[in-house]
């Protein structure tokens, strides 16, 4: 059952305070949420996904069409070098949702490091 404000160190079982940044017991240190690491990693891939996404949208997409139907779509679909801001708007998305994905699968994670 969760009780707000309290909880239990996942290393020691010692019983916490949520105001504490430090384990009583173990003297680990007690983290509420995404550590700023996952926070970091998640913004990053979810980036070069999007990033990457958009570019083979913008570009590599058209030349697929052009080859299989004998169209002439230009790359970056007319865009010209403004459909670089597309792949800029994918990195920048990307970035976002890494970042609110982290902090929502470690929502009320608490959890003991020893950071050596
Ligand atoms: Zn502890």
């Amino acid at each position: 059952m969760l009780e707000l404000g309290r909880s239990s160190c996942g290393r020691c079982d010692h019983e916490l305070n949520h105001s504490l940044h430090k384990c009583e017991g173990c003297q680990g240190t007690i983290v509420y949420g995404a550590t700023g690491e996952e926070v970091a990693k998640s913004a990053n891939n979810w980036s070069i996904l999007f990033g990457h996404s958009a570019a083979l949208v913008n570009y590599v997409l058209p030349y697929i069409i052009n080859s299989g139907w004998s169209s002439e779509i230009p790359l970056g679909w007319g865009f010209g070098e403004w459909a670089i801001f597309g792949v800029g708007a994918g990195l920048l998305w990307g970035y976002l949702i890494g970042t609110e994905r982290a902090y929502a699968v470690h929502f009320l994670d608490v959890r003991t490091f020893h950071y050596v």
